[in-house]
């Protein structure tokens, strides 16, 4: 397929969406009523990225990411957009735990991120020593940092509180969201809220507190507002595909369609798809990169002016992550699995286990609540490539053991799955917001050029989302003021 042909049948500059994960996806539902043509060109078999679900014992699982925050429009706007309002799930029960000092513990109550808002709290919880707790209270006294550039989150939160908030409360938390190191991730860009709240504020428990709600003594925080889709978040990207081609019937969404080249044309860009020996030549007016860091990398190096981005996209470390999902018998687990008090526990690198945070996903979700109790069990930091080896049994039999030490699951899992995400998160590492000025002011400067997805202001879906908004504004600005190809423009 050609674009040329078509845009000169359809007279509508032409937009080439190269990734066809969420972002890419959102972006072309964004561009789905607009006065463009659109071209998703994705380059495995399969849409969505990591958004993916299948079922385990009978039971829609997600494979990927399986929730969002309710109460951000910019998720949940984009999910009523595509008709999906109504299958928008709550979750029943969202505290979790830490598996630490030999137990369970539930978290502080008052936390922002994993950091303490309350230094007796957190000697509640006892997730830390009395020393840890003592070291912590420090915060409070210490004179303010000043912090010309980025830190580390380790540094920074380590030096308010010392070693254990760090290695306890704060890595935990980001081992889940980012897959990351505390001493690797950058202050600003992976707790950016706290980063901000903490110019203003001498003690980091004070800034942390100045973002949770106000408590009267003895009242617990109310829960965050998280949900996910019935059918699973995996469901999404074939409702948007099907919402794109429907309102826009030009449009193409195609796989096994990997882009290798990208270069400039006389009137726009030229994508190239497939391999040398069979390679398709694709005409475009503008042009949405959607990838990850790599392949965004490989896309760009031969466009002058871009070496910038290039460079930037190359200091982007990745980190691998598997999800072992197990089903059980519910009487497999004494005392039951929803009386717990948490949906979730999270354990700290330091206890050298395998995995490093736990769901019980039928009490997350109370919808997928039926015979069989589901448990996600998440495995692979940055730097544990070699754990990610081992083979889908080997996962499985880490992971039920440490869940047996954990819960007391008694026999084994009746169905299991291993669902393997190579290249999964971006490091948002030590000056992440400063190489995404760079890679944006580069491709800024590159007509009819965006970028967006989890490699610039935020992994979460959501976040994604919203970088696809911005990316699909900026491909309409050029579009639309005239710098379509006269071709184009003029059929
Ligand atoms: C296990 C896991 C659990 C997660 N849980 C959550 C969660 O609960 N909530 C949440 O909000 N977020 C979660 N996340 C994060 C979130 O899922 C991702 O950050 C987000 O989906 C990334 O979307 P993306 O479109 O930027 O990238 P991707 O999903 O990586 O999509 C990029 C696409 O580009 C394609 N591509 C690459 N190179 C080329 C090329 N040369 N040509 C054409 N196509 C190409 C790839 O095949 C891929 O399909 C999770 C992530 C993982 C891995």
């Amino acid at each position: 397929m050609a674009g040329t042909e078509q845009d000169q049948v359809s007279g509508k500059p032409h937009v080439v969406v190269i990734g066809g994960g969420i972002a890419g996806l959102a972006a072309a539902f964004q561009l789905r009523d607009e006065p463009v043509r659109v071209t998703v060109l994705e380059a495995s078999s399969r849409l969505g990225g990591k958004l993916s679900v299948s079922e385990v014992a009978g039971v829609p699982v997600d494979e990927g990411a399986e929730s969002l925050y309710a109460n951000r429009r910019r998720t949940t706007g984009l999910i009523a957009d595509a008709g999906l309002g109504e299958q928008i799930m709550s979750a029943g029960v969202t505290a979790s735990a830490i598996w630490t000092r030999g137990a369970i513990r539930q978290q502080p109550d008052r936390q922002f991120m994993g950091v303490p808002c309350d230094m007796d709290d957190l000697a509640r919880s006892g997730v830390v020593s009395a020393a840890g707790v003592e070291r912590a209270r420090q915060d409070l006294v210490l004179p303010s940092f000043d912090r010309e550039g980025d830190v580390s989150v380790a540094d920074y939160v380590g030096g308010r509180f010392g070693q254990e908030v760090v290695d306890r409360l704060v890595e935990p938390f980001l081992a889940g969201v980012f897959a990351g190191r505390a001493t690797d991730l950058s202050f600003e860009a992976t707790l950016t809220p706290l980063a901000k709240a903490a110019r203003s504020h001498v003690s980091l428990a004070d800034a942390a507190a100045s973002l949770t709600p106000v408590l009267a003594e003895g009242q617990k925080p109310p829960p965050v507002r998280v949900a996910t889709l019935d059918g699973g978040f995996g469901s999404l990207p074939p409702v948007l595909v099907r919402q794109i081609l429907a309102a826009a019937p030009d449009a193409t969404v195609r796989t096994d369609a990997p882009v290798r080249e990208l270069v400039r044309a006389a009137h726009g860009w030229r994508v190239t798809v497939g391999t040398a020996a069979a390679a398709e030549h694709i005409d475009a007016d503008a042009v949405v990169i959607a990838v990850p860091a790599g392949p965004a990398g490989r896309l760009l190096a031969q466009v002058p002016g871009a070496a910038p981005a290039v460079s930037a996209f190359a200091e982007v470390p990745y980190s691998d992550v598997a999800v072992v999902t197990l089903a059980y018998p519910r009487a497999a687990f004494p005392g039951g699995l929803s009386g717990r008090g948490y949906a979730a526990y999270r354990v700290p690198a330091g206890e050298r286990k395998a995995v490093k945070e736990v769901t019980f996903t039928t009490v997350k979700w109370p919808h997928l609540a039926g015979e069989v109790e589901i448990v996600r069990c998440s495995i692979g930091r940055f730097g544990e490539e070699d754990l990610l080896r081992r083979d889908d049994a080997d996962l499985v039999a880490l992971a039920t053991a440490e869940l047996a030490e954990a819960t007391g699951v008694r026999g084994v899992p009746v169905e299991s799955r291993v669902s393997r995400w190579q290249d999964a998160l971006p490091q948002y590492t030590v000056g992440h917001f400063e190489r995404v000025r760079r890679i944006r002011d580069t491709v800024a400067a590159q007509p009819g050029l965006a970028v967006c997805g989890a490699l610039y202001d935020g992994v979460g879906v959501g976040v994604c989302m919203a970088s696809a908004r911005q990316a699909t504004e900026q491909i309409l600005a050029h579009v639309q003021h005239g710098a379509a190809r006269p071709a184009a423009v003029g059929a």
